[in-house]
């Protein structure tokens, strides 16, 4: 399963997040409760068998992004590879 996230949307740790100013709380809580989705989502299908790679906004956009090509050569070997997870993330890293 391949999933694309949006950095704000995900809170990611990355300088592409970044909480609002304005009715902090709120975000604080709406975005801590995308990312509790995203971990029951994530065990869910894990306990079904599915490997799950999540290609993050900061890989596509921004001052550490890949690019195009590097993020299209980490999903063809994580396609390749058959096994494990996979983050494709900004800043050069892909976090397994
Ligand atoms: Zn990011």
């Amino acid at each position: 399963m391949i999933f694309v996230h949006g950095c704000f949307w995900h809170g990611h740790d990355c300088p592409l997040f970044k909480l609002p100013s304005t009715r902090r709380d709120f975000w604080k809580a709406k975005l801590e409760r995308n990312r509790e989705r995203d971990r029951e989502v994530t065990a869910i299908l894990e306990s079904t068998g599915w490997r799950i790679l999540n290609v993050w906004e900061c890989a596509l956009k921004g001052k550490e992004k890949l690019g195009i090509r590097m993020v299209a050569d980490l999903v063809d070997q994580w396609l390749r590879e058959g096994e494990g997870n996979m983050d494709v993330r900004g800043a050069a890293s892909a976090d397994r």
